[in-house]
């Protein structure tokens, strides 16, 4: 990236957390996963964490990370281990930890969040239940608006997570975007929109200067 790029990304990153700030939200920003990874140890260490299915949290190491100092619950892992009964279980049972941790499909630079799901479990632990939730994304997660964060998801996120999961949905078996199938594997059933933080309780952007996630 040449000098003058740097510095229109650095403007459209300050930009972004100066709108979580107006919304409420708490920030943070690091320029490598890593860091980000040590602060949120720091951060959390000695709670009950849960996790909504990310490949930014899996980029990061982070249950690796944290399962040191926390009882980390995550869904994901445990459904490669016992499959669907006990991810749902799991599911169940990370709504109920101190501090949730997920990322996002789509952060604007307005300050808002969105993110698509098919179960449900990932979303339902970003609205409400927890002493804390963080959301921890890549700039790559970044775009304009609410109309490009659903671009996004339905040409980059959900196809890919599709195809990340086997699924044999149009998007997936194609390899391009989405169809807005009826395919009973679908993995986009409900969506999520920040506008601005939950009430009550705190929640935090935590971002990172690297490509992470679908
Ligand atoms: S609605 Fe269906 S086709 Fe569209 S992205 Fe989701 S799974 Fe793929």
């Amino acid at each position: 990236m040449n000098q003058r790029a740097e510095s229109v990304e650095k403007e459209r990153i300050e930009r972004t957390l100066a709108a979580f700030r107006r919304n409420r939200y708490d920030v943070s920003l690091f320029q490598t996963r890593e860091e980000a990874a040590d602060y949120l140890a720091r951060e959390i260490a000695g709670k009950r964490v849960g996790f909504g299915d990310s490949e930014t949290l899996r980029a990061l190491a982070l249950y690796e990370r944290l399962s040191a100092k926390n009882e980390v619950i995550d869904p994901a892992r445990c459904a490669q281990a016992g499959g669907l009964e006990a991810f749902l279980a799991a599911g169940r049972e990370a709504l109920l930890t101190d501090v949730f941790v997920l990322s996002a499909n789509a952060i604007t630079e307005e300050g808002q969040i969105v993110n698509m799901d098919g179960a449900g479990n990932r979303i339902a632990g970003s609205l409400f239940g927890h002493e804390k939730t963080y959301f921890v994304c890549g700039v790559n997660k970044l775009v304009k608006d609410i109309a490009a964060a659903i671009e996004r998801i339905h040409a980059i996120a959900a196809p890919q997570n599709a195809a990340r999961k086997k699924k044999r949905t149009p998007c997936a078996v194609k390899g391009d975007r989405c169809h807005d199938c009826t395919s009973p594997e679908r993995i986009c059933n409900a969506l999520t929109i920040h506008y601005k933080k939950m009430s009550y309780r705190p929640m935090e952007l935590v971002l990172i200067e690297e490509c992470l996630g679908l």
